[in-house]
């Protein structure tokens, strides 16, 4: 962690040449003919750039063209900090500390952790889970759509009527197989996840779920243990304490981006979170350098790409 913040600008090209081109050792790859034969040719202002040699090419690329990370305006270094952060956020620093830091706007520093979010997502991507001989809880919890009480009836009627055409009130329901992955999913109603589940989690599986009537479709395909949380114990050893151990880190989350979380990036946060679970254990070292491997691998954000173009209007 500190030692990615400590990296000068030359270090941080190096460590991203590196997860770019790994097979060639870091040279440059051509993004856009895929040749071999390019030199370096720098912005005036220092930045990292390549020239293809290739007759019919003869185009410029950097370490980040076409992948998660292009068209930055930040410097590399940039992006190695916000992975780190992303990393670390429980215990580590805000945005907005890490703005002053980088000396970028507030708003560029969102974007980059967004992109970091968007990286964890991409290994997400068709992801099932379970089996015959595994476990796998699922659970779910509401997010944003707090409306304060008012203290007149008529608006108080009002007031449940736009809440319910906001649709800003949303579940994650989560699927995490024990001792294995997990899988956030974002829906309106508990109800209306059956198909996300029967469709990540492979048939065989043994499935933990509390009381709550959303769950029962689930016994038709999987075997069920229900566990009911008001009384606390469960005589089959059902439990759920890693979905909860996901829910809590989604909180604390929560509480550090307070009004961010929920909206319409709440399904990156949560997968943001699921990713911190599974990994956990894995050191930072590596997990920095897996975020940034998987962004480079990445193709574009499909969040962000043009979105300064789009708000400059
Ligand atoms: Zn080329």
């Amino acid at each position: 962690m500190a030692t990615v913040f400590r990296m000068s600008d030359a270090e941080a090209e190096t460590f991203f040449r590196g997860l770019r081109w790994e097979s060639t050792n870091g040279a440059p790859v051509c993004s856009h003919c895929g040749s071999l034969d390019a030199y370096e040719a720098r912005r005036p202002n220092g930045t990292l750039r390549f020239r293809c040699k290739a007759k019919e090419c003869r185009k410029d690329f950097t370490v980040t063209s076409g992948t998660l990370f292009s068209y930055h305006q930040a410097p590399l270094r940039a992006y190695l900090a916000a992975i780190a952060v992303a990393m670390n956020e429980v215990k580590g620093k805000s945005a907005l500390a890490l703005s002053r830091d980088l000396n970028m706007s507030y708003k560029a520093v969102w974007i980059l952790l967004h992109k970091v979010r968007e990286a964890m997502a991409a290994e997400m991507k068709g992801r099932e889970v379970g089996g015959a001989g595994s476990v796998v809880e699922t659970d779910g919890a509401y997010f944003g759509g707090y409306v304060k009480p008012a203290n007149l009836k008529e608006d108080r009627r009002d007031r449940r009527l736009r809440e319910n055409q906001s649709g800003k009130r949303k579940v994650v329901v989560i699927v995490r197989e024990r001792g294995g992955e997990t899988l956030p999913g974002v829906f309106r109603t508990e109800a209306q996840a059956m198909g996300f589940i029967k469709a990540r989690v492979r048939k065989g599986t043994v499935m933990q779920a509390d009381e709550a009537s959303s769950w029962d479709a689930l016994h038709e395909r999987f075997e069920m243990h229900r566990i009911n949380h008001k009384e606390a114990y469960s005589l089959d050893g059902a439990c759920t304490n890693w979905a909860e151990s996901f829910f809590s880190r989604m909180r604390r989350g929560e509480i550090g981006h307070s009004h961010h979380v929920a909206g319409p990036y709440l399904l990156r946060y949560a997968q943001e979170a699921a990713w911190r679970e599974d990994n956990r254990r894995v050191d930072n070292g590596s997990q920095v350098r897996r975020v940034g491997a998987l962004a480079l691998a990445s193709k574009p954000s499909v969040d962000f790409c043009g979105y300064y173009q789009r708000h400059q209007r």
